[in-house]
């Protein structure tokens, strides 16, 4: 980028009237404008901007603006938005039509692909999203032990299906109580709600009832709550509890799976899941989930087992073949070092930035995943980043978007760096945040 471009980037992006026009008129047909919570714009204020396309690391709104990405899609776009080969792998599955309701060549090559970078994973069911791919993987794991109970920790996030939209009252340990009008408490009470990297309450909960335990379904790094890694041993402990036990530890990689590192986080730690759920990436924007895990387990889904899941558009050729697109171009050499290296360039980059401006911030990366948060405390479960300064974020993420960055609107979500972002997309992105912690302080 000239600086010319580099100024452009940076100018004040004042108003964007076709983006509140079309906000205004998908309000009267939308609840809250919007098809998913996390896009509106509730906890920073504003108006959500309405996306024309997106390129590479580039998002353009309606008013003609363009923006860098942090945000992916909320992880897909690995590889930058509308990859060359991805959209040509998509045309030309488009070809030959959109959902054959039948097996297709492409479910099987994704499905090995995706086995081969999964230790103990031989089987997988591709479903349509991570709240499926979770959903079913708990039935799955209810199914086999044919028991009822399941431990989430607070603050990690498995989709919406009923079970898992509970929350932990106060306390380390608690029965889940529905965070959304319409579950049934008989659900919620069904799910046991523990503080994330808090082993001795996860031992609590199995000295209570261990024998009544079906699975732990976990996110290995947490994403939805800012980015938290697992304390040391955390991940390997609950390996251990599970083992004694017999209960089925599930590890949501929805957002982490092929982001982090080729597979996922297991890669990384060494921990073996029972059962792994994927998303996000392995569709590579188009929507495509999975659960997979060892024989024993996924040969108990139906029809091969009595464990029933099904879906229509499950496997469909043209999310199959972006899902191929996408992870082959994650195989190529040195993909996840480069990837690294840019996320932990701006992590450090926003970190002096707001060092030289006075300002408390905590950083941490992993792979292509990158979170901060406004906090003068190390940030390790949920407690800790409710009590981040989320006011803060709001100012923050105003001043990047005027700024010409568009982050997540929202303090508890990860920003994702796609391969697609250059050395000189991290220092605009690091100049922004830079001038933005000034104008902060
Ligand atoms: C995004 C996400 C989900 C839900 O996936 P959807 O496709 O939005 O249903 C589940 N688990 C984790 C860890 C996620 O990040």
């Amino acid at each position: 980028m000239t600086t010319d471009q580099q100024i452009a980037t940076m100018r004040t992006h004042a108003g964007r009237p076709a983006s509140e026009a079309a906000f205004a008129q998908a309000c009267r047909f939308l609840p809250g404008g919007v098809n998913s919570p996390v896009r509106a714009f509730g906890s920073v204020g504003g108006t959500p901007v309405t996306v024309s396309s997106v390129c590479g690391a580039y998002i353009e709104d309606i008013d003609g603006q363009r923006y860098i990405d942090l945000v992916g899609s909320w992880g897909p776009a690995i590889a930058g938005h509308a990859h060359p080969d991805v959209i040509a792998a998509v045309h030309d599955a488009v070809k030959r039509g959109l959902s054959f309701g039948a097996p297709c060549e492409d479910e099987t090559h994704l499905a090995e692909l995706i086995l081969s970078a999964l230790p103990g994973h031989d089987r997988l069911r591709f479903v349509n999203s991570g709240t499926e791919a979770c959903m079913s993987a708990l039935r799955l794991a209810r199914g086999a032990t044919g028991r009822q109970q399941v431990i989430k920790f607070s603050g990690n996030y498995h989709g919406h299906s009923d079970s898992m939209l509970v929350a932990a009252g106060s306390g380390a340990v608690t029965h889940g109580v529905p965070t959304s009008l319409g579950v049934c408490e008989a659900t919620a009470n069904n799910t046991t709600v523990v503080r994330y990297n808090d082993a001795d309450a996860v031992t609590k909960v199995f000295e209570q009832m261990g024998s009544e335990i079906a699975a732990i379904i976990v996110e290995p790094v947490a994403g939805n709550m800012g980015l938290i890694k697992p304390a040391a041993g955390f991940q390997e402990y609950l390996r251990k509890l599970c083992d004694t036990w017999g209960t089925v530890l599930i590890f949501d990689e929805v957002m982490t799976g092929f982001r982090v590192a080729w597979g996922g986080y297991q890669n990384v730690c060494g921990v073996q899941p029972d059962l792994t759920c994927l998303g996000k990436v392995i569709g590579g924007g188009m929507p495509v989930a999975a659960y997979a895990g060892p024989a024993r387990l996924l040969d108990q889904v139906s029809p091969a087992g009595p464990v029933y899941q099904a879906g229509t558009l499950s496997g469909n050729p043209v999310g199959m073949a972006a899902g191929l697109a996408t992870l082959q171009l994650c195989q190529g050499d040195g993909f996840y070092e480069h990837l690294t290296k840019l996320t932990s360039r701006l992590a450090e980059g926003f970190a002096e930035g707001a060092r030289d401006a006075g300002i408390n911030l905590v950083t941490d990366c992993i792979g292509g995943m990158l979170g901060f948060s406004f906090s003068s405390q190390p940030i390790c479960n949920f407690e800790d980043a409710q009590a981040a300064d989320h006011d803060r974020f709001g100012r923050f993420f105003h001043a990047m978007l005027d700024r010409g960055v568009w982050l997540a609107p929202s303090g508890y979500e990860a920003c994702f760096v796609s391969a697609a972002h250059t050395d000189t997309d991290i220092d605009a992105v690091i100049a922004a945040a830079t001038s933005a912690f000034q104008e902060m302080s």
